[in-house]
């Protein structure tokens, strides 16, 4: 009788989608691929992975590009910490690995940005090493096949759906099978309407035996996300087409690293004076923007700003519409200068 691995094996061959990173087994594409798929759907990522090896064809070519142009491939992604992580990895392959992404486990979990689970996946697929993978989509298959009724991220169910990942990976064809799992949970053995009755595993299936399909993984005890209000100010000089926007860079705790507009909790004259900047403020706000965060709800108050005579700022710079294209703007930033009808 097909073992499970078989089984999942054969599955993938016959079912698995052709993704674009699924036809490459160079670590440094697996390692974008896996990067950008943190969080983000297969089809939000796939033209923007496309875009970004079409820019950053090679890991030299992306450690040698500054962090603005980094960033504005990855604008509307979301979770840019994720970039500038990748960004300063690939840098470091670069200077002490002499640009070969190291085949080394420890020395592949030893860089920036790389944890177990983006190590597993890169040293799988890239170099065939039996190395596991657990993500979402693997835990909730692992946690029906085997029937694990201990919740999701506590210590001793972590350590068992790896010990599972690193038993089953054992064998040929290490990065398919963990590609397999993966595709299983995307495709599936989704989180509310499981398919069993297409699932290669459905004979070997211990919640399906035992009734518990809807029931497993256990879940998290979440907290609830936290309600943070904030004050933004759109400064802009200028009129029509040449109308351009103050965007001031690294000291806004939410998105450090990118550019976007002043904001301050509550009070639009505190984000005024944190950047440095002298503007003639309308007092009230002309619109409201809402942004969820994975753990915080943001409600942006959104003031406008003419900083006719403002030359210089804290951090600061002036944008004109198609001068923003070129760095990498968050959504939310993009939410509120469209709110300002600034774009
Ligand atoms: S039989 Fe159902 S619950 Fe079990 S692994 Fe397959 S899809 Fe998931």
């Amino acid at each position: 009788m097909a073992s499970v691995r078989e089984k999942l094996l054969t599955w993938f061959d016959r079912e698995g989608r052709d993704l674009p990173w699924r036809r490459t087994r160079d670590p440094y594409a697996i390692w974008v691929s896996e990067v950008m798929l943190q969080q983000t759907r297969v089809e939000t990522v796939i033209p923007y992975y496309e875009r970004f090896l079409s820019s950053f064809p090679t890991l030299k070519a992306l450690a040698e590009a500054d962090e603005d142009a980094v960033l504005s491939h990855w604008s509307g992604l979301g979770y840019y910490r994720r970039a500038r992580l990748l960004h300063r990895g690939v840098r470091e392959v670069v200077a002490e690995y002499g640009s070969a992404v190291p085949e080394d486990a420890e020395a592949r979990r030893g860089l920036p940005g790389i944890g177990r689970y983006t190590a597993g996946a890169i040293g799988s697929i890239a170099f065939d090493k039996e190395e596991p993978v657990v993500d979402g989509n693997v835990s909730r298959v692992l946690s029906r096949l085997f029937r694990i009724d201990t919740p999701l991220g506590a210590n001793e169910t972590t350590k068992r759906l790896w010990n599972e990942a690193a038993r089953l990976v054992l064998g040929e064809r290490p990065g398919d099978l963990n590609q397999a799992l993966m595709e299983l949970g995307a495709t599936v053995c989704t989180p509310t309407s499981p398919r069993c009755q297409a699932c290669p595993l459905s004979t070997d299936c211990r919640a399906l035996a035992h009734d518990e399909v809807a029931s497993l993984p256990i879940k998290p005890a979440r907290k609830a996300p936290k309600q943070v209000e904030l004050a933004a100010v759109v400064a802009t000089r200028g009129r029509g087409a040449d109308r351009m926007v103050w965007l001031i860079k690294g000291d806004q705790p939410l998105f450090g690293g990118l550019w976007g507009v002043p904001m301050a909790h509550g009070d639009p004259r505190a984000a005024l004076r944190q950047a440095g900047l002298q503007a003639r403020l309308r007092i009230a706000p002309i619109g409201q923007v809402d942004h969820v965060l994975t753990h915080r709800h943001l409600r942006i108050d959104v003031f406008v700003a003419s900083a006719a005579k403002c030359t210089a700022s804290k951090n600061g710079q002036l944008f004109t519409p198609q001068s923003l294209q070129q760095v990498g703007v968050s959504t939310l930033t993009h939410k509120i200068l469209q709110c300002a009808n600034v774009r």
